[in-house]
């Protein structure tokens, strides 16, 4: 099983790139962006914690895999890991998601793109960041798994 989830870390990147290229070719297929925020939602709801970050997601492979050599490794600036600062983050890109389904509309092409550009703005900010500090400094902070570290503390307070 372990082994299985290390292959699919190392390439799950491809995913990723797959999804750019669709997306670019039919921008309806960027609702398979949803993968991405359904699934941390998912695993951490079942009391597997961060499995979908720590081996399904493709952006976060795609990032450790390419950002890897070429990251200069300053240091992490403290306020990166502070909950208000995720807290921030997470309610932007809610706002930005259902502002934009809410006046674009319920539709593929829609959904599409929203989720696309969103997809798209943050890796452009994930490679930014990675390059100057560490590949996946995105992660510490990205609204997924953010929120999925937030309802596996709920399931975990909830087992005790
Ligand atoms: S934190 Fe976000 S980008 Fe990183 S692995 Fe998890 S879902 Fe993917």
């Amino acid at each position: 099983m372990k082994r299985n989830l290390k292959f699919f870390q190392n390439f799950a990147w491809i995913l990723f790139i797959l999804f750019i290229c669709l997306s670019l070719f039919d921008i309806r297929f960027g609702t398979l962006g949803l993968f991405c925020m359904i699934s941390p939602i998912f695993f951490s709801s079942i009391g597997k914690g961060r499995l979908h970050c720590s081996y399904y997601c493709p952006r976060g492979s795609f990032l450790g895999k390419f950002l890897y050599t070429i990251s200069l490794g300053y240091p992490i600036p403290s306020f990166i890991r502070n909950k208000y600062f995720k807290n921030i983050v997470l309610g932007f890109i809610l706002t930005v998601l259902t502002t934009s389904l809410y006046t674009g509309g319920f539709t593929l092409i829609n959904i599409g793109t929203t989720l696309f550009k969103i997809v798209l703005f943050t890796t452009i900010l994930g490679i930014v960041l990675g390059i100057i500090y560490t590949p996946r400094i995105w992660c510490m902070f990205c609204p997924m798994g953010y929120t999925a570290e937030l309802i596996d503390r709920k399931v975990r307070s909830h087992n005790k």
